[in-house]
């Protein structure tokens, strides 16, 4: 009765389609899922219709992006209200600020030479409101510029590198306090990436709620130092897999991380809903 409450769609920056999603979730042989695609709710009304009939239990969710001290940080909110007003709003700012950033990384790599422009993301705009430097990695790569995402990462777009763009500053408290005010349980998301910096203790006093301790990015010892943390500060555990998709560079495919069933079950009820669909 495993359960993957991290996954991404075409919604945002994965390869996964919706029915991609309930499938493969079905032969992994989850029983809840969690679609939690940057930035956006898209995806949401589509899978919660198309999984209905299914008995896999979906988490409406995301994963909003912020910035502590020119730091990434990712915070998950799940079981999520997705026709929140404040919330709608706010995802509206960050993609104007998704599609500005586009343009400026476009134009610097024009200026390092290279021939893109705007219509090269025609695809991805099709599906993706949330356009991000994954789907420039894309382009990049298909035109031949590099021979691979992360190699497009390193070269180009990631914070150390000539193209790199702000898209929007946002602290994690805020990002915090909209998910909470939202309906959503506000989760770090995998808290091995960050530096020691990043003030785990304030995150919990500004209404941090649950830690994804389970993330293909953490080796076991990490593992155990975020269970002891949820621990100490009464912070439900979560974990998924972060998947982007087949082709994708990043991430792993749905299910390679199956959370626990206690864990499972502990979200859930936090969350209001049932452990089955037939209960
Ligand atoms: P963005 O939110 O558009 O700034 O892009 C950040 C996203 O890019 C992350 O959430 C990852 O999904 C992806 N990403 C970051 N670094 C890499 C990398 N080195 N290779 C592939 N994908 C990456
Ligand atoms: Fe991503
Ligand atoms: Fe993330
Ligand atoms: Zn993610």
């Amino acid at each position: 009765m495993p359960a993957d409450f991290h996954i991404h769609s075409q919604f945002s920056d994965g390869t996964y389609s919706i029915e991609d999603i309930l499938r493969v979730s079905q032969e992994e042989g989850l029983t809840s899922i969690a679609l939690t695609d940057h930035d956006t709710v898209s995806g949401l009304k589509e899978i919660l219709e198309k999984s209905s009939s299914s008995e896999i239990i979906v988490v409406p969710g995301i994963e909003l992006s912020s910035v502590y001290e020119g730091e990434d940080v990712h915070i998950l909110g799940l079981g999520i209200d997705f026709n929140n007003g404040e919330l709608l709003s706010a995802l509206e700012y960050f993609q104007e600020k998704r599609r500005e950033r586009l343009l400026k990384i476009i134009e610097c790599l024009q200026e390092a030479g290279f021939e893109l422009n705007e219509n090269d993301f025609s695809d991805f705009n099709f599906h993706s409101e949330s356009i991000g430097r994954v789907h420039v990695a894309e382009v990049l790569k298909r035109k031949g510029f590099v021979s691979s995402v992360s190699e497009a990462f390193e070269l180009w777009l990631s914070r150390k590198s000539p193209c790199f763009k702000e898209k929007f500053i946002v602290t994690p408290f805020e990002q915090i306090k909209l998910i909470e005010r939202a309906s959503g349980l506000p989760v770090l998301a995998h808290p091995g990436d960050y530096s020691k910096k990043v003030p785990l203790v304030e995150m919990v006093k500004a209404g941090l709620k649950g830690i994804e301790a389970f993330h293909p990015d953490h080796k076991s010892e990490q593992i155990k130092a975020f269970l002891d943390f949820a621990e100490e500060h009464s912070l439900v555990v979560t974990g998924g897999s972060d998947a982007h998709g087949p082709g994708s560079e990043r991430g792993y495919n749905i299910g390679f991380i199956k959370l626990p069933d206690s864990y499972e079950k502990r979200v859930l009820e936090v969350l209001g809903l049932s452990s089955s669909k037939n209960a």
